[in-house]
């Protein structure tokens, strides 16, 4: 065999060489944009002599390594050469997917279609090329970039946003399928667990631009969803789980990655260590419908631990949850306010059938989590919750927006942004409505209407409202607005804009 494989850290090969091997492979470009640089780059040549055989390209997996990522190139096309890849660990056959695909990724949890997810064992490991065909005269090259435990790989299953540019996206960041306690009625009418499919199908139906499916506690959903996530190429899949304890639930977003959700006084697990994993790695967490009934009503839905939590560890509380729109928790998020905790509100359906009709309770995209982002992928969502850009459209609908902008002399705050007012220091803001003409803006100081900004009628489809507030003291506010219809009906619920806030 006349296999010249050469293991070298990526790190630690000249630039030069590296930009030369991208040229070369210019041909077949990688179909991935991972920015992290490869840990190891596999490269050889195959000659005429080696038609038809197989052949392993041996590489090292250190440690705690819990996901491999491999990009393939390789040239000659134009000679016909073709070499087919495959992979194998130290113990078994891990896949092989012919010429169909330059990238796939294989992890713990979930792998790209033709690969075995699984644990990712330290040792040699094989790269298994084969050779249906190489010209007797013919030389090639082959690149094989290798990238250990890849972050974006973990929070995602596309390498690249789904759509470029900032707007406003809508999801569903709360529902269930056969992964847990989904379920529906299956081909007999008779009620089974509901495929995950069906879930992003009606979510794309309905016209939406993401959605986090939050099984409770496990990590099985994965790997369907990234065979799913390329055919979905409009919606955008966020990795998520619903921490599911004795007192409270939370949703985590962002990593595919296992975390330990038992919670209790036996095992010196609290939420302050699950919560610190979310964060290390690089995912959010946020409280699911905190006010909901608990005891033998609900057992450990309602959100009472029975030891301390440090709610700075917290990005969101779900203000709406979709049963029946009843469980709201604004009243405890208020709280979490009052207490200095800048946490986003967020909306979820909590959906556990994904055929039921458009409407609530429990259906999904309602309610739907509005965030601005500054493109649809996980990253950018994450980042849109974090900084409060968000608002809850109860209604469903495709085109309802809400905004603020409040301004004091020169300073200048969009919703969930600072602002600073002196004591006395009148703040004018300026709400942008749209898609809810005849409907009412009503407007909220520190968790209440006040006599000072009384509810003002919408009349056009697109219109910015505005109004005059002035703080007496220099104390922490938060000022937010809803629209409610001319019953009373609540449909949008926005973030605050902070005033004072440390
Ligand atoms: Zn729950
Ligand atoms: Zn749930």
């Amino acid at each position: 065999m006349k296999l010249s494989a050469r293991l070298s850290s990526a790190r630690l090969l000249p630039i030069a060489l590296f930009a030369l091997s991208l040229a070369a492979s210019a041909q077949t470009p990688p179909a991935q944009n991972d920015p992290a640089p490869p840990d190891l780059v596999l490269s050889g040549k195959v000659t005429g002599t080696q038609n038809h055989t197989y052949i392993e390209v041996p590489f090292e997996v250190p440690a705690g390594i819990h996901r491999i990522s491999v990009d393939f190139s390789y040239t000659g096309h134009e000679a016909r050469t073709t070499l087919d890849l495959g992979i194998e660990d130290p113990y078994r056959f891990r896949g092989e997917s012919g010429g169909n695909k330059s990238h796939f990724t294989l992890s713990e949890t979930d792998a790209t279609p033709s690969y075995l997810p699984g644990p990712i064992l330290a040792g040699r490991w094989h790269l298994l090329l084969a050779v249906p065909n190489i010209r007797a005269a013919s030389v090639a090259t082959f690149r094989a970039e290798i990238r250990f435990n890849s972050h974006l790989e973990d929070s995602s299953f596309t390498l690249a946003p789904l759509e470029q540019g900032s707007r406003w996206y809508r999801g569903d960041l709360h529902m269930h399928t056969a992964h847990s306690d989904g379920s529906c009625a299956g081909q007999s009418g008779r009620r089974v667990p509901c495929p995950l499919f069906f879930t992003a199908q009606t979510a794309a139906s309905r016209g939406l631009d993401f959605i986090a499916i939050s099984d409770h506690n496990v990590e099985s959903q994965y790997n369907e969803m990234r065979e799913l996530q390329p055919w979905f190429d409009r919606l955008l899949f966020i990795p998520a789980r619903e921490m599911t304890t004795f007192w409270g639930h939370f949703n985590i977003y962002g990593t595919t990655q296992p975390i330990d959700y038992r919670v209790a006084a036996h095992n010196g697990r609290d939420y302050n260590a699950i919560l610190r994993e979310v964060a290390a790695k690089g995912a959010i967490a946020s409280i699911n419908h905190a006010e909901a009934p608990g005891g033998e009503v609900c057992m450990g839905c309602r959100w009472e631990p029975p030891m301390p939590v440090d709610m700075s560890l917290f990005t969101g509380v779900e203000v709406i949850n979709g049963g029946s729109m009843l469980f709201s928790s604004d009243a405890f998020w208020e709280q979490q306010l009052r207490d200095g905790h800048r946490l986003t509100a967020v909306g979820g359906s909590d959906s556990h059938n994904a055929l039921a009709p458009a409407q609530p309770p429990n259906s999904i995209g309602f309610p739907t989590t509005v965030v601005e982002a500054r493109e649809l992928s996980v990253a950018a969502i994450l980042d849109g919750i974090r900084h409060g850009r968000v608002f809850i459209d109860l209604t469903g609908s495709r085109d309802k927006r809400i905004d603020i902008d409040a301004e004091a002399g020169a300073a200048h705050a969009r919703m969930g942004e600072d602002l600073v007012l002196k004591n006395g220091e009148a703040v004018h803001l300026s709400v942008h409505v749209a898609a809810c003409a005849h409907d009412a803006l009503h407007l909220f100081v520190d968790g209440k209407e006040t006599a000072a900004l009384p509810a003002i009628s919408i009349d056009q489809p697109d219109q910015t409202l505005s109004a005059t507030w002035t703080a007496a003291g220099s104390g922490r506010h938060w000022i937010r607005a809803e629209v409610h219809d001319s019953s009373g009906r609540l449909l949008l619920f926005s973030n605050p804009v902070y005033i004072n806030f440390p």
